[in-house]
């Protein structure tokens, strides 16, 4: 998902750009309709354009792509026709957005002249299951001015966090513990690896689940976490008894203190620009271009 959005928002720069030179205004949000579409409206051939655009590789097959995942417990039919789903969205994209695709690619070097990035040693890959491996003697060099990288996310290295490879260690998957401390839990692509909004949700919402009913003492008894809080929660409650105590012993601000303070108030408003209610101020300060 996320190197076709890069792919796309390339070509639309690309051809907006060849447009223009020829006199042709539009825009990108006129674009993203789709390239031959805009073209055909102003009678140009996308061709003509001699725009060479975006090659997006990919290291398995184009049915692999995670444009589309399959249910739980797929059939082997219901994964076929996931594959075809696949298939169809990289077609529909390519269309609208007239970019090229290779599937079956690995980038297994750079080509730096100069200093300079100016291509990838790329290879042919033989997919078995989720392995792709490349095979030896497809090596060949795919040179281009701009190389994106989009090889799913991975957490930032942080000084005295504990890592695996590109990984934090965490350990449990139904409740993910980072190893290093007891009472740090994760959720999402940090602990999944799969760059999927509804795969992260879905984890998310497990591991909160888990967590919470366990909280309240309603969880089925696994992964029992309340050593955990039990000590911190004394210690809180006891500070809470201090605070109540304290904001009742303080007597109320008086009118003109109240006062004061709304005055304060107002006046910082009105440096951030905020002189009347929420919704003028927002219709002021909203970017013309948000969507
Ligand atoms: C361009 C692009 C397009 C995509 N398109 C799609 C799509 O169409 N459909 C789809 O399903 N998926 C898509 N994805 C993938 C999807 O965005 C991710 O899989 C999903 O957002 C992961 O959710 P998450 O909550 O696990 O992590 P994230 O959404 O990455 O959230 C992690 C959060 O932690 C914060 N964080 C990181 N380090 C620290 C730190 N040290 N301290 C405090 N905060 C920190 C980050 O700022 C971030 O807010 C796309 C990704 C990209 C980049």
């Amino acid at each position: 998902m996320a190197s076709i959005d890069v792919v796309k928002v390339l070509q639309l720069e690309n051809y907006e750009r060849a447009l223009t030179a020829r006199g042709i205004q539009t825009s990108m949000h006129e674009l993203e309709k789709g390239i031959p579409t805009v073209c055909k409206a102003h009678g140009i051939k996308p061709e003509d354009l001699q725009v060479k655009g975006c090659l997006l590789i990919y290291r398995r097959r184009e049915q692999d792509m995670p444009l589309a995942q399959p249910p739980d417990n797929a059939s082997p039919e219901q994964i076929v026709k996931t594959e075809g789903v696949r298939q169809k969205m990289l077609r529909l994209a390519c269309a609208k957005y007239l970019f090229r695709v290779q599937d079956r690619r690995l980038a297994t070097g750079l080509i730096v002249e100069d200093g300079r990035l100016v291509g990838l040693q790329v290879a042919e890959t033989k997919i078995e299951g989720r392995k792709a491996e490349p095979i030896p003697g497809t090596e060949h060099e795919i040179r281009a001015p701009l190389v994106v990288s989009s090889i799913g996310s991975v957490p930032e290295k942080l000084s005295g966090i504990d890592m695996k490879g590109e990984y934090y260690t965490f350990s449990g998957e139904d409740l993910p513990r980072y190893t290093g401390t007891d009472h740090v839990f994760g959720v999402g692509n940090v602990v999944t690896g799969q760059g999927n909004i509804r795969v992260s949700l879905v984890h998310s919402q497990k591991v909160t689940t888990h967590l919470v009913s366990n909280y309240m003492g309603i969880g089925d008894g696994s992964g029992d976490i309340s050593g955990i809080y039990s000590a911190a929660e004394e210690r809180v409650a006891a500070q809470a008894e201090l605070i109540e105590k304290k904001i009742e012993a303080t007597p109320p601000l008086s009118d003109e203190q109240v006062a004061g303070v709304e005055q304060h108030i107002r006046a910082l408003q009105e440096r951030a620009g905020y002189s009347s209610d929420y919704d003028s101020w927002i219709a002021k300060v909203t970017p013309p271009d948000l969507e």
